[in-house]
Order: structure tokens, then sequence, then C-alpha cells
């Protein structure tokens, strides 16, 4: 069984219940009870929109393997409506976004996955959800602890603890 540490995101729609509906489906393919951190309100990143985004960070359970969960993820985010605008270059608006930020002590670099989640020891909106639930995890590569991440944390983007 593996520990996977998830993030989701909205910036569309009723940011609130697609996190609860995302949070439901994945309690229900996690073998114990998922733990969440706090919900922040975060600027958004890397795109322009008027609308800034809900976040949370999940930790759940698994004994899929990472490819599989991925899989029961991007089928959560397209039953709640996500639609992926393949003419889109980099990020845009989204109902539900659900990354795998880790996968117990696995490094992956594959076509489909890069765990962790290349991005993430960089973001303010993924560190500090993160640190409610699992201060201590360590990222494999830095050797850090997602603690230590937060606090040598370059970005200064607006986070806030909602509502
Ligand atoms: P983003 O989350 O970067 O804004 P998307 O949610 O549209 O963008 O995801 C694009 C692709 O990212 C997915 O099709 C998936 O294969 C890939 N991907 C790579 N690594 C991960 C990861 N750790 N978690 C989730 N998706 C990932
Ligand atoms: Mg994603």
């Amino acid at each position: 069984m593996n520990e996977v540490l998830l993030l989701l995101g909205s910036n569309k729609g009723d940011r609130l219940n697609f996190l609860n509906l995302a949070l439901d489906r994945i309690d229900q393919i996690s073998l114990k009870t998922p733990v969440v951190s706090h919900i922040y309100e975060s600027e958004p990143w890397g795109f322009d929109s008027k609308t800034w985004f809900l976040n949370m960070a999940v930790s759940m359970q698994t004994d899929l393997s990472p490819i599989d969960l991925l899989d029961k993820l991007m089928e959560i985010e397209s039953d709640l409506g996500r639609k992926r605008d393949p003419e889109a270059s980099g990020y845009e608006s989204r109902e539900i976004d659900i990354d795998i930020i880790l996968f117990g002590e696995k490094v992956i670099e594959s076509e489909r996955l890069t765990i962790p989640h290349p991005r993430a020891h960089l973001r303010r909106f993924v560190l500090l959800p993160l640190n409610d639930i699992a201060s201590d995890y360590t990222f494999p590569g830095s050797g850090k602890s997602i603690r230590e991440l937060l606090n040598v944390c370059p970005d200064k983007s607006e986070v806030l603890l909602w509502p």
C-alpha cells in the first residue's frame, strides 16, 4: 500500500462543490479515509484569470500502480465536467484539477507521469496545503521535508486561508 499526496484545484463554477465532489470520489478509491488540508484560495499561477483557485491537499492510500491511479483521477476530472482544450497552450481555467504530487517514495519520469510533480516544490499553493497534512514528508531527490521546502520557497504569490 502506498500513501499518495494529491493536490486538488478548481477555478471555475462552484469551486467548493467541485473540491467536495472530487473528495467523495477519492474517498471511494482510497483504502483508508483520506486526510485533508485546509482549503486555500490562491492567485492563478502562469496565466491570466479573474477567478482565483481553491486548492486543497489530500492524502490517500492505494494499491494501484501510479498509471492506474492517474487514469482513475482523470476519469474523476472528466466525470466532474472538466474538458481539456486540445488547442490550449499552457494553463487554462478548470472545474477540477487533480495532480499527484508524491506517490510513496517513488520517482517517476514517463511520458504521462512525472513524480514528484515537477513544479510542486516551487509553488506556495502546493506547499501550504501539503504542509497541513504532511509537513515531515521528504521529497525524494532533494531530501527536504515539505516544511523545509515551504520555508525556502521563493514563490511570493498570494495563498490565503479560505474562506
Ligand atoms: P496541469 O495539471 O499541468 O495544469 P493537466 O491537468 O491538463 O495540466 O495535465 C496534463 C497532463 O499532465 C496529464 O495528461 C498527465 O498525463 C500529466 N501528468 C504528468 N505528471 C503528472 C502528475 N504527477 N499528476 C497529474 N498529471 C500528471
Ligand atoms: Mg493536472
